[in-house]
């Protein structure tokens, strides 16, 4: 895992003077039951009043809140943290994926965890930069050794598995639609395993990474589709990456699983998440 970032507390006055000159944690009163995940020092704020562009934060009232703010790769980075005791880690990477951080909320709010997101006030890139194409962290290389490690740091805290949450447009491009992922439309170095059920729309799917393709998961494949959602499995080459969340996770030893759904369906969301977590 990467080195846990230690925010240092400011005064909530400071949070502007923080967001230009970066390097800086706001830590203001105290919410929510916090600890359970390593970096815990510094405190935490009521999640309302924490800094966000587009989202409604007290949807995770009741956890611990922090805001990191940096420059890093030539762009300002804000991270929002939420923590409930402890549990898994929700990564939220895209800002206009709304219905991932309600799900991420939700998730939480009922067993516990910790929920990281990149805001940047409803935009899915951070300036020039696609979030979820930035976890280099010195582990992996995208071209630039290096480039990226206060940015994983501030993303990946602690808490394992690591579960991504990203919505997506309908349909895939090949096939007709607007989007990119579809089941019945697996991407390069991806094979579909569709399910039948009420849950396995075409947009919506666990998506879940193995150095060994299949094979490397097949068995929590073979019983997420027994429980009627449908399985992308991506094949990862770590000499091959292009710095996603499933390639550092695979590059790591971590546990990981994508859920996506369309964009909006949060409910669709959610219920494959619950599922994932009985059978992860
Ligand atoms: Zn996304």
């Amino acid at each position: 895992m990467p080195a846990t970032s230690s925010p240092r507390a400011v005064s909530f006055t400071a949070l502007r003077l923080a967001a230009l000159t970066g390097a800086l944690a706001l830590a203001g009163c105290v919410g929510g039951s916090g600890g359970g995940t390593a970096s815990a020092a510094g405190g935490c704020a009521a999640p309302a009043t924490i800094p966000d562009g587009d989202d409604d934060l007290a949807l995770f009232a009741g956890s611990c809140a922090t805001f990191t703010t940096f420059t890093e790769g030539g762009e300002t980075w804000r991270i929002q943290t939420f923590r409930n005791g402890s549990g898994p880690l929700f990564v939220v990477p895209h800002d206009d994926e709304n219905a991932s951080l309600a799900t991420a909320a939700a998730a939480i709010a009922a067993r516990g965890g910790t929920v990281t997101a990149v805001e940047t006030g409803g935009r899915r890139f951070n300036g020039r930069i696609d979030p979820n194409r930035n976890f280099d962290g010195g582990a992996l290389s995208c071209g630039k050794p290096r480039r990226s490690p206060r940015f994983v740091a501030a993303m990946l805290p602690g808490g394992r598995p690591i579960i991504a949450l990203h919505t997506n447009s309908p349909g895939a491009a090949s096939t007709g639609g607007s989007g990119t992922i579809s089941i019945r439309a697996p991407y390069a170095g991806a094979t579909a395993f569709p399910a039948t059920g009420p849950l396995a729309k075409d947009d919506a799917m666990v998506i879940l990474a193995s150095r060994n393709g299949p094979a490397g998961v097949q068995s929590l494949t073979r019983r997420l589709n027994a429980a009627g959602i449908n399985v992308m499995v991506e094949t990862v080459d770590t000499t091959r990456t292009d710095c996603s969340l499933s390639h550092y996770a695979v590059a790591n030893g971590i546990p990981y699983a994508n859920v996506e759904a369309a964009h909006g369906d949060g409910a669709t969301q959610r219920a494959i998440l619950d599922i994932l977590l009985r059978e992860m």
